[in-house]
């Protein structure tokens, strides 16, 4: 998801972030002024729907959803079904399956027999009559209509959004990450479960044509004045990356030719918009050549690359990449220097395909995995178009944006939304471990390696982390505890004296011993090894004001008395 600017002093569950990028320095300031945040008290609710492994969820393994879902903008109701194939990993009677108030179910059914099921708000248990055997597969249908919740703020607070486009004519869009998929549609809400595939099959009213993930396999007309367009999305994906985007779409595409070969790269502007977005979009094709050099392959060569005009500011639904910048550079009209210079929903929401749709969080309390990584990424773009130093210069300017108020990892088990901190505090923890490297073509090894390693996966921070660490052999351990479990910015605190250099690390986790690059002989930086004590090395410097720390390290610098 993208940034917006953070409203008022609490929002519960919702994915909000304070961004130098798009934030004047007043409201930046604004951030850090505001009072502590009150704690946030966990219902049983939260544990319904954010811990995946319980004895409801983990006996079941997603294989396929298929959804098939008729949309009625007329009333903002919905009715449908979802047929969910699972694989039995261990004996149970018992199945969770989420589907958000007020919607309601009319039947479950499995093997042709209607099965007894109970409601605890958004979560319903299922009682199964059949006998479960492990490694079986079994396929449970789940019935359904309403009204489902209307988005009050989509993207961040989202649900259905019932729009009109400047001609007045209806325009339809869902988003739902963080809230949950469950709030349109049944399924194991859990990004720790995703299915092998899924078909996304949905009736709109004529003259509408319903864009959705993967590949359109066919188009039906009915008698009623309805079509119902059947999408098939060929690869594992997280439940909220499917969506709805119906409204009077025109269309065009073209072949990209990629890493894994000929890559589909599929368009769908509204009709009005088309000429903006042959000018604009174009920027999609400069985003592959990038985010494929930095972090491999594109991982959807079989459902190809789209991207769709949305009523909102935009997602990162799998293979079809919403958008709602206006087809302007920067981010609505907002951003700072080189930000300014490109397209930020098409940059940050499809660079989430390799980072939150290729390398999925289990937990949402890890999503600076997505929010951190499709931060840096921004970077990445910025110097794959206009170089290393520029970029570097742009990226640290994010500082600003940092609150620091809480960790960037928030509670497991109760779908804690991480704090806004999570895009530029994660995006500047990764540019300074690049700094650490310190070699390119290894930190770009970590990256498409961790895209490898990971490939169609879902994920905890532990497995990156250990990961980075093996990969550029270096133990990264204390940098991720200081930078992701604490609120704490390293100090490096140095003294000069003569010919001699003194310094340490304060405000550190014990043991925190990361590596920093200073003008020990100026003007080179040298690569030194601070630890929280003192270290006595010889200095070169002609003018002791000739000093410096190297400004790509995320951390404060200090002249102390020794
Ligand atoms: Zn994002």
């Amino acid at each position: 998801m993208s940034h917006t600017l953070q409203r008022g002093r609490y929002m519960r569950r919702t994915l909000v972030a304070a961004c130098a990028v798009l934030l004047p320095l007043a409201a930046a300031a604004q951030v850090s002024a505001r009072a502590p945040q009150q704690p946030r008290v966990w219902t049983h609710a939260d544990t319904l729907r954010g811990s995946y492994n319980t004895p409801d969820r983990n006996w079941w393994d997603v294989t396929f959803y298929d959804l098939h879902v008729a949309i009625s903008p007329a009333d903002s109701s919905i009715r449908g079904y979802n047929a969910i194939t699972y694989r039995v990993l261990r004996p149970a009677a018992e199945m969770q399956i989420d589907l958000m108030t007020p919607l309601i179910v009319d039947s479950m059914i499995q093997d042709h027999r209607a099965l007894r099921f109970r409601r605890d708000s958004n979560a319903f248990f299922v009682s199964l009559l059949a006998p479960q055997h492990i490694g079986r597969h079994y396929s449970i249908t789940v019935y359904y209509h309403g009204h489902p919740r209307v988005a009050v703020n989509p993207p961040w607070q989202g649900g259905f959004s019932w729009t009109h486009d400047s001609l007045g004519r209806p325009w339809i869009a869902t988003t739902d990450q963080g809230m949950g998929a469950s709030v349109w549609w049944p399924n194991k809400d859990t990004q720790a479960d995703e299915p092998d595939s899924q078909r996304i099959a949905l009736t709109v009213p004529d003259p509408l044509i319903d864009v959705s993930n993967g590949r359109l396999r066919s188009t039906k007309h009915h008698p009623d004045g309805t079509t119902t367009y059947e999408w098939f999305d060929a690869n594992p994906i997280n439940n909220y990356a499917i969506a709805v985007a119906a409204g009077h779409y025109a269309h065009y595409s073209e072949t990209y030719n990629g890493i894994k070969g000929k890559l589909t790269m599929d368009y769908w502007p509204l009709d009005y918009d088309t000429a903006a977005a042959h000018r604009q979009w174009v920027q999609a094709r400069s985003m592959m050549q990038c985010f494929e050099h930095w972090f491999g392959p594109y991982p959807w060569y079989e459902d190809g690359y789209k991207l769709i005009e949305v009523p909102n500011t935009g997602m990162e639904h799998q293979s079809a990449v919403s958008y709602g910048n206006w087809f302007q550079n920067g981010y609505r009209k907002r951003g700072s220097g080189l930000g300014l210079q490109w397209d930020f929903i098409i940059v940050h929401e499809s660079a989430h395909e390799w980072f939150g749709n290729n390398i999925t969080a289990k937990d949402q309390a890890d999503m600076w995995l997505h929010e951190g990584f499709a931060n840096y990424a921004e970077a990445l773009y910025t110097e794959c178009q206009f170089g290393k130093e520029p970029a570097a210069e742009w990226e640290m300017g994010k500082r600003r944006g940092v609150a620091n108020r809480e960790p960037l990892i928030a509670p497991y088990g109760v779908n804690a939304e991480p704090p806004g901190d999570q895009y530029n505090k994660g995006g500047l923890l990764l540019h300074t471990i690049r700094q650490v490297v310190d070699n390119d073509e290894k930190w770009r090894a970590v990256l498409t390696g961790l895209n490898r390693t990971f490939w169609h996966q879902t994920v905890t921070t532990y497995q990156v982390e250990n990961y980075i660490s093996k990969a550029s052999g270096i133990d990264l351990g204390k940098v991720f505890d200081q930078y992701l479990r604490t609120t704490m910015i390293p100090e490096f605190d140095y003294h000069l004296s003569g010919d001699t250099l003194a310094f340490r690390w304060s405000n550190v986790v014990r043991g925190f011993g990361m590596p920093i690059k200073v003008t020990l002989d100026w003007p080179e930086f040298t690569m030194i090894h601070p630890t929280e004590a003192w270290q006595r090395l010889p200095l070169h410097v002609a003018n002791p004001a000739d000093f410096k720390v190297d400004p790509n390290f995320y951390v404060d610098v200090k002249e102390v008395e020794p």
